[in-house]
């Protein structure tokens, strides 16, 4: 029986994972539970999975939730803010932890389940794009084990050789190509882009996800994040990375190899299915989702990004290729931008002109720490909080 810590829970990674786990009571028992203020859903799944522990990151809901528990008599010890959540994720039954929480507020939490030398599922991109270099690491020397949950960078695992560490080049890897489906507005017009609203941003055509990952899918900030993950989980160039948008959503991703093969991961698009592989991984087992029906999808479509209409994937690029803090500034003034738009106080245009302000001005911060990553991530929050005072 492994114990599986899930930090996230209620989430949309976070529910499609109970969902796995709940189907395989025989294999895997939840020992701990996180959310930030969600304390309804999270009671819920306390019920349901009867967790050792739990947190959450806002203390008042954690206080609130503890006195909701002790009513039903059920005896879960509540922890609380982050050092609550570094608990969760280094909890000793946990053999895997789910990393799920959003944004760079996983970071500290995930380094803890990683100094703990856990079997990390990584769903939380932003930790890599935050501090890529330092995590990856700190994996090397805690003994730790990454598995991608991204379904991008589940497929290129699925089609990469066992040896890949070993280097790309060594192993005759030749290119990454990541799929992306384009988001909701692929087919839009940059004059239309103007005055798309949250709710249209978020109804994306062919994933169900969080709200904050749908914006970043309808900028194409998420693949610009994505291509930023493989260069750390692969240890690729960003040259060695390339961006396909596929509509369809079928081919989650592909490996390019020195003698022309092309291997590719395909599937439904759900969740579930990566989150399976990376719990049952190297077996596999049931994940909940319907087998593929090729004739239903009859044909797979393929286009070069528009990096004119969408120009938060050209920023992350050179992001990364800038390396040192400039990810860090990337990512902590996509949140804030995309924080603004859903609560309808800037326009979905401005997204790409913050982040592409931000960087210009943001240059204090040292990679090589932790510390050093926060203050450049303090700071571009800062500098995209005056840039919409500016605007609003
Ligand atoms: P959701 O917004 O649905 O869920 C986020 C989870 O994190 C919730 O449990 C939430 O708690 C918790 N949370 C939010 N803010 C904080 C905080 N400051 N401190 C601690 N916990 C917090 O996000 P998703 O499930 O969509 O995404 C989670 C991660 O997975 C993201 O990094 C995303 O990029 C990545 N991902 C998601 C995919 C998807 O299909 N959804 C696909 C691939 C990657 P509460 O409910 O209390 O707010």
């Amino acid at each position: 029986m492994r114990g599986v810590a899930v930090l996230g829970s209620t989430g949309s990674i976070g529910v499609s994972t109970l969902d796995v786990l709940a189907q395989h009571p025989d294999r895997y028992r939840v020992v701990a539970l996180t959310a930030n203020t969600g304390v309804d859903k999270l009671l819920e799944q306390c019920l349901e999975f009867r967790p050792d522990y739990v947190a959450m990151a806002d203390e008042q809901a954690a206080k609130v939730l503890s006195t909701r528990l002790q009513k039903l008599g059920l005896d879960i010890e509540v922890g609380a803010g982050v050092s609550g959540l570094e608990a969760a994720a280094a909890h000793p039954q946990a053999g895997s932890v789910m990393a799920a929480i959003v944004g760079a507020a996983g970071l500290a939490p995930t380094l803890a389940a990683v100094r703990k030398g856990k079997r990390i599922l990584l769903a939380n991109k932003e930790a890599l794009v935050v501090a890529g270099a330092l995590f990856m690491h700190e994996v090397q020397e805690h003994g730790a084990e990454v598995l991608p949950i991204d379904s991008e960078h589940n497929a290129v695992f699925q089609c990469m050789p066992n040896n890949f560490r070993d280097g790309l080049g060594r192993v005759g890897v030749e290119r990454i190509l990541l799929t992306a489906s384009g988001g909701p507005f692929r087919t839009r017009h940059s004059e239309e882009l103007e005055t798309v609203t949250p709710e249209q941003a978020c109804a994306h055509p062919n994933w169900d996800m969080g709200r904050k990952i749908s914006v970043d899918s309808a900028t194409m900030m998420n693949k610009g994040l994505e291509v930023i993950e493989a260069r750390w989980l692969f240890d690729a160039l960003p040259d060695q990375i390339q961006v396909v948008v596929h509509p369809q959503s079928v081919i989650h991703s592909m490996v390019e190899y020195a003698d022309g093969s092309v291997l590719a991961q395909l599937g439904n698009p759900d969740m579930r299915t990566p989150i399976a592989h990376a719990l049952a991984w190297p077996e596999r087992h049931s994940s909940g989702v319907s087998a593929l029906n090729l004739f239903d999808i009859a044909r797979l479509d393929f286009e070069a990004p528009d990096t004119d209409r969408f120009p938060c994937l050209r920023l992350a690029f050179e992001a990364v290729n800038a390396g040192g803090i400039a990810p860090a500034v990337l990512n902590a003034a996509n949140e804030v931008a995309v924080e603004r738009f859903l609560a309808g106080e800037i326009r979905f245009t401005a997204i790409p002109r913050i982040i592409e302000q931000t960087l210009a001005e943001v240059v204090v911060g040292d990679e090589n720490t932790l510390e050093g990553l926060m203050l450049a991530d303090q700071q571009a929050r800062q500098v995209a909080e005056q840039q919409i005072a500016v605007r609003v």
